[in-house]
């Protein structure tokens, strides 16, 4: 696949689902991927990134950033709470605000820095021990929570399990959106990108799909 193909088919799924051409914005997952594969999809004229270590991120972006205008990067990793203030330097959206801790910590450091990064709650749609996210049953109150703090919550993101229909998971996060008023939903990776268009994807973030398997590390 190349970034062109992941493009038509977004632009079909878009108009499949009845969606305006261009609602759906592209994040090009590079995490692991080597330079040449990112600068080579920059270079084909895409500019919206995702990364989910801010280590990694910050070992790249400034200097591609340097390199080419408009990037906008978004993280989509579990964020730890000493990572925070980088994060926010870094990132133009974190999709994985998911603890009332660091939603205080966000918002502290918001007021310092003079700005704040779009952000997006991470819901644990599949309720799994593993996965970060807050429960369903709590979203509502931590999305409350959130904007009593002025947070910028611009939508919600999940992460399906690995062994369910991912489309019962989408369709629960828009659930969740759509009663709090919420229009983000960032849902949807290279196997499903497709359903989550077809249940209101706003963003998808799609990684091996553009760059070819990543190299196990
Ligand atoms: C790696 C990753 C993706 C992209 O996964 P692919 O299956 O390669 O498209 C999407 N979302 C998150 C949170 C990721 O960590």
């Amino acid at each position: 696949m190349t970034l062109r193909d992941i493009t038509d088919r977004i632009a079909k799924a878009e108009n499949n689902a009845g969606r305006a051409a261009g609602a759906v914005s592209l994040i090009a997952v590079s995490k692991v991927q080597p330079d040449a594969r990112v600068q080579a999809v920059l270079d084909e004229g895409h500019r919206i990134f995702g990364e989910n270590k801010v280590q990694e991120a910050a070992g790249k972006w400034p200097d591609f950033r340097s390199q080419y205008d408009g990037i906008e990067l978004h993280l989509i990793g579990p964020l730890q709470t000493n990572k925070a203030r980088q994060a926010m330097e870094l990132a133009d959206y974190i999709h994985t605000l998911d603890r009332p801790k660091l939603a205080n910590i966000i918002a502290r450091l918001a007021q310092e820095i003079g700005r704040c990064p779009e952000l997006f709650i991470q819901v644990n749609t599949g309720e799994e021990d593993q996965k970060a996210g807050v429960m369903p049953a709590d979203a509502d109150g931590f999305i409350a929570e959130c904007r009593a703090l002025d947070l910028p919550v611009r939508g919600l993101m999940c992460i399906p399990p690995v062994d369910e229909e991912a489309s019962l998971h989408f369709a629960l996060l828009a659930k969740i959106a759509a009663r709090n008023g919420l229009e983000g939903l960032s849902m949807g990776m290279s196997s499903d990108f497709e359903k989550a268009i077809a249940l209101g994807a706003t963003h998808v973030r799609v990684g091996s799909a553009i760059f070819g398997e990543r190299v196990p590390t």
